[in-house]
């Protein structure tokens, strides 16, 4: 059994312990065993499991893995903090706010033997399956993602960061990408801002990544994909699953930590994981510049 320790108790982490709880039967997911959770806050009991000092966590024996589920400013240094004290990881996405510490802490963990697991949910739900499904073997002319939601949260990092899953969309479907141009329009005042960022597929084809965030916006995905001959402008629903997308990332990273996924495999997750933290940086750059 791998004795694990969630850190940092907010949505994320109460969805980890939950799952951690009552793991899928028969999966890789059941040879987890929660021993506890760390919290900057003192707190009684979370679902049955006790609060414990990241001291603690860091030095015990029977603590093989840690979850990383704190705000996104305080991963890197969460991350480093477990692996160097031997411990597998898996992060909630994104892994750090830089590209620089990302290969950092992967090369990290390699050394030490260990997994660094980023968790990318959106990857796994069933919109996303279906629109892959549906835009197989067409050819891309152009297209735009626009999110939008409610302001974003302190200490989430910069927009191409807190959301990176919306650019792990855009590189799952349409491979490595270029960034042309980047801007960021932010009034403070209104807890209003909206980032966005030009890219290029290797085909040279024209992509635009949107995130607006302000009071009022309802979180939503807004997709306009053009091909050679049909276009996508609305997200296909998909075939719901009965395994919640939490869940489904647990096996994986089970998975990983009983060498059930394949070097090759493995390979392909980081090149795609460290490219979009590169352009992340990239478009951070080029708005900061713009800005300026
Ligand atoms: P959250 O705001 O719920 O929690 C973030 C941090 O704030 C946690 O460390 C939590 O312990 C702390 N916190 C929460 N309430 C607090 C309080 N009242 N007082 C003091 N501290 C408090 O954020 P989240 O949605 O859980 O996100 C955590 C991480 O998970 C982020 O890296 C995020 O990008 C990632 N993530 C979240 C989701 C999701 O569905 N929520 C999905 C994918 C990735």
């Amino acid at each position: 059994m791998l004795g694990s320790v969630v850190v940092g108790i907010g949505i994320a982490g109460c969805a980890r312990m939950r799952d951690l709880l009552a793991p899928l039967p028969s999966s890789s997911a059941e040879k987890f065993s929660i021993k506890g959770f760390v919290s900057r806050r003192s707190l009684e009991d979370q679902q049955g499991v006790k609060q414990i000092s990241m001291t603690e966590a860091l030095s015990r024996d029977d603590i093989h893995v840690a979850f990383i589920c704190t705000e996104n400013t305080s991963h890197e240094e969460h991350i480093r903090q477990f692996l160097e004290a031997g411990k597998h990881v898996c992060v909630e996405y994104p892994v750090t706010l830089s590209y620089t510490s990302a290969v950092d802490l992967w090369s990290l963990a390699q050394q030490k033997g260990l997994v660094l697991h980023e968790e990318h949910i959106e990857l796994l739900t069933p919109e996303f399956k279906q629109l892959k499904k549906d835009i197989a073997g067409k050819t891309l002319e152009e297209g735009t993602l626009r999110f939008t939601a409610g302001s974003l949260k302190p200490n989430f990092g910069f927009p191409s960061f807190s959301g990176i899953s919306r650019l792990t969309w855009l590189v799952d479907l349409f491979g490595e990408l270029t960034v042309t141009a980047a801007s960021l329009v932010e009034e403070k005042e209104n807890k209003y801002m909206k980032m966005t960022a030009h890219l290029l597929t290797q085909q040279q084809k024209p992509l635009t990544w949107i995130e607006e965030r302000g009071p009022g916006l309802g979180r939503a995905k807004h997709i306009h994909l053009h091909f050679q001959d049909a276009s996508i402008t609305e997200l296909p629903a998909g075939q719901r699953e009965p395994v919640g997308l939490f869940m489904q990332d647990l096996v994986l990273f089970g998975r990983k930590l009983q060498g059930e996924v394949s070097a090759a495999e493995l390979q392909e997750e980081r090149s795609r994981i460290l490219h979009c933290q590169q352009l992340a940086d990239r478009i951070q750059q080029l708005s900061e510049h713009t800005q300026a």
